[in-house]
């Protein structure tokens, strides 16, 4: 339901102080709901709890980390302030250490649908799962919305899932001795293809063009590996499969020319890519352009007070989707919700260095200074 609609529907009258419409039992009463769990969401975390505000994230993935985790684990990132390197894994690591003295929960594997105001000015929040929350603030740190894999679009293939048709991959381990199709021509395929190269009986990498998109050092690496007869490169696209006792025992390769190949197989895995779906956040009443959610350069605030918008969801004049940029607006989106939760506060800076009220929260010794 949409915000706006949610508001009108639950603007108090004498007989209906509170909306009579929601059904509020049970929910989680907190400060403070972040939708996301990535870099961001994370490093809100930290930031809301330097406030004392306490808070609760939600992610549609079973795993923390977002993209960071979902898409590039295992590459370097070279531009977080003062860490000259780490992985997409290691940067996740290091947040979930850092926001270790808070405790907030983590609600994973659950996608936040509804968002509703309350006539208490407190708003409504249900995950698909029916987790319920009453919260003064709401932080959207949903990166690129939910990430849905695109599909293979080969008729009824998808029975196979998870046990020969793979979109992502979990445990290398289970395709050692196998033999593999990896379709895509993308890093995702051609990363994967290259590390399981010589642990595989085989693989058959497949891809409609022989042109990718993936770093040129790995398209050099494949091809030298096709020519020593290592792997196998196939131009065409997947168009059928042929079943075995109840398993996928070869998939059918269609080339450009129409040429149709059988491929035995064990196991197919498909890098497509990811298409950002913005699902449910389309219908929370925020203000959008080009499917972001816009907001002011001072709090990070959206059009609606007290949700907050950090991230990659976010747009403003001269917005960069990089995680440096998250992280400010994470800090400055934490100072505007203190309104919401310490109305009667005045809320100063302090320095995590020297503050040893800082210290009593992030629960470290206070060093003597001169
Ligand atoms: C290959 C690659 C390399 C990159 N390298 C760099 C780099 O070197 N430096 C850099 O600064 N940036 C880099 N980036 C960009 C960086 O990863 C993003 O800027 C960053 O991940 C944004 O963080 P976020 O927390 O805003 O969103 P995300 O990381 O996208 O996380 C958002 C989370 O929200 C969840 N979510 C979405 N909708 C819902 C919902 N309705 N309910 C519940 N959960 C929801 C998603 O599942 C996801 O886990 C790279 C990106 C890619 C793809």
């Amino acid at each position: 339901m949409a915000l706006q609609a949610a508001m009108s529907a639950t603007t108090p009258t004498e007989d209906t102080p509170f909306d009579v419409q929601t059904d509020t039992a049970g929910a989680i009463e907190t400060d403070a709901v972040i939708v996301g769990a990535g870099p961001v969401g994370l490093f809100q975390v930290f930031e809301l709890g330097l406030l004392e505000i306490k808070s609760h994230v939600i992610d549609s993935l079973k795993e923390i980390g977002g993209q960071c985790i979902e898409l590039y684990p295992d590459k370097p990132i070279y531009d977080i302030p003062a860490v000259p390197v780490c992985t997409g894994k290691e940067l996740t690591d290091n947040l979930l250490k850092q926001i270790e003295p808070f405790g907030a929960t983590f609600h994973l594997g659950q996608e936040v649908s509804i968002v509703q105001k309350l006539a208490d000015g407190r708003f409504f929040v249900e995950t698909g799962k029916g987790t319920r929350f009453l919260t003064k603030t709401i932080f959207i740190a949903a990166g690129v919305g939910s990430f849905q894999p695109r599909l293979l679009k080969v008729p009824d293939i998808e029975r196979f899932l998870g046990t020969q048709l793979f979109y992502r991959v979990r445990d290398p381990l289970q395709f050692h001795g196998r033999n593999l199709v990896i379709a895509g021509g993308g890093d995702s395929a051609l990363d994967w293809a290259l590390d399981l190269v010589g642990k595989a009986e085989s693989v058959v990498l497949v891809h409609r063009r022989d042109g990718f998109r993936a770093a040129p050092a790995s398209v050099a690496r494949m091809k030298d590996l096709c020519d020593r007869l290592k792997m196998q490169f196939l131009v065409g696209q997947i168009t059928g499969f042929d079943e075995a006792a109840g398993r996928m025992s070869e998939v059918r390769v269609t080339s450009l020319d129409g040429l149709t190949r059988r491929v035995p197989l064990d196991a197919l895995l498909v890098f497509f890519g990811l298409s950002p779906k913005l699902g449910p956040i389309a219908d929370w009443g925020l203000d959008l352009e080009r499917k972001q959610i816009v907001v002011d350069t001072e709090k990070f605030e959206t059009n609606v007070p007290g949700i907050f918008a950090v991230g990659d969801i976010n747009l403003y004049p001269g917005k960069k989707k990089l995680i440096l940029s998250g992280f400010h607006e994470a800090a400055l989106a934490s100072f505007g919700a203190t309104r919401y939760v310490f109305p009667d506060r005045k809320i100063h800076l302090q320095y995590t260095t020297t503050s040893p009220k800082l210290h009593k929260i992030l629960g470290v010794e206070s060093p003597a200074f001169d």
